[in-house]
């Protein structure tokens, strides 16, 4: 996509969503971070069933260990994975305590050598609570930099790095927001919507979805968007301590 096109693309997303936000339901740094590890393979509003009542009692890690590891499955049992995600998020905990004072670090090193924290986690948490310019890539912005041309790339890695060099530095901070929504609720994986699409003109993708009930248009297949390798990072296992 040219440059000039880019730029454009962002602006009318910010034009629909000028201060986009998070889906997930958080109260700081360390609720945020429990979030993310916790929405791996589940959907935001799946989580934010389990952590609304979650975070009403456990806001820092030393009220998460005296939760405890079976008393947070208690809380979470309705997600996927609840038993490598618990044990992750007890073990992280443990770490915050005593390596980094009780807080969540600001670094990608730091965040990446937590138990359950990969690449995609730690840009969420350096964006969304540091204010950095990180561009998380899930299964909607892997699919939405692929087909409209704006970052293609065979795996997430390869998109966040395309999407790095071409997004304009005005549209870095909410670049991932923006690109999740567009992803989430307009160009969808199975047939994404282009008859309401408003960077339709700007996009590479053929041929364009017709509105529905368009008696003119021939049916048509939208091809599958290429599988994301990891759609959203596994649980790692609870690394051990010395
Ligand atoms: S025109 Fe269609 S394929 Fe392109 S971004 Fe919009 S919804 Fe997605």
């Amino acid at each position: 996509m040219k440059p000039a096109n880019v730029a454009e693309f962002y602006r009318r997303l910010r034009d629909l969503e000028p201060a986009p936000k998070t889906e997930l339901k958080y109260i700081n740094a360390y609720t945020l971070l429990v979030a993310v590890v916790l929405s791996a393979q589940a959907t935001d509003v799946g989580v934010n069933k389990a952590t609304g009542p979650l975070f009403a009692v456990v806001d820092t890690p030393e009220k998460m260990l005296k939760l405890g590891e079976a008393g947070l499955k208690n809380y979470i049992k309705t997600i996927g994975l609840f038993n490598a995600k618990a044990a992750n998020v007890i073990a992280l905990s443990k770490i915050l305590i005593e390596q980094h004072g009780s807080q969540v670090p600001a670094t990608r090193d730091a965040l990446e050598a937590l138990p359950g924290v990969g690449r995609k986690t730690a840009n969420v948490v350096l964006n969304v609570a540091f204010g950095q310019h990180t561009i998380a890539v899930d299964t909607h912005i892997f699919r939405v930099g692929n087909r409209t041309g704006l970052a293609p790339g065979k795996n997430p890695l390869e998109v966040e790095e395309k999407l790095e060099k071409v997004t304009p530095a005005e549209f870095k901070q909410h670049a991932h927001h923006w690109l999740i929504l567009h992803g989430r609720y307009v160009c969808i994986a199975r047939t994404p919507q282009c008859w309401r699409c408003v960077v339709a003109d700007l996009c590479t993708f053929k041929p364009k979805t017709p509105p529905p009930g368009d008696a003119k248009a021939k049916p048509r297949t939208v091809p599958k968007p290429k599988a994301v390798k990891s759609r959203k990072p596994a649980p790692k296992a609870v690394k051990r301590r010395p």
